[in-house]
């Protein structure tokens, strides 16, 4: 997999080397290969969320769904949308 270096934004990147952390992190090593720029960083990347659920779950492993994030994501912005509201109201009601 590559990566977008984060000074130059190259994608000629190179993963040198990975280690699995745990069943939902890996840590990887990755380095930038424009030799203007030489930069090399360690990425931690972890499973976000589910888009399918798995065959066969392993036992311990909680990878939140993503039906479940847009839920929470669709509550926040329904409440943040009614706080505006709330606000125009309040703000009209001291103009009349
Ligand atoms: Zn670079």
């Amino acid at each position: 997999m590559r990566f977008h270096c984060p000074h130059c934004n190259s994608q000629n990147t190179k993963t040198r080397s990975s280690l699995r952390v745990s069943a939902t992190v890996t840590r990887a090593y990755v380095q930038c290969r424009n030799s203007a720029c030489g930069f090399s960083w360690r990425m931690d990347c972890h499973a976000a969320f589910a888009l399918t659920p798995p065959a066969k779950p392993a036992p311990g492993v909680l990878i939140p769904s993503s039906t479940l994030i847009d839920r929470k994501r669709a509550a926040r912005q329904q409440a943040a949308a009614h706080a505006i509201e709330v606000a125009r109201s309040h703000r009209g009601g001291r103009c009349a």
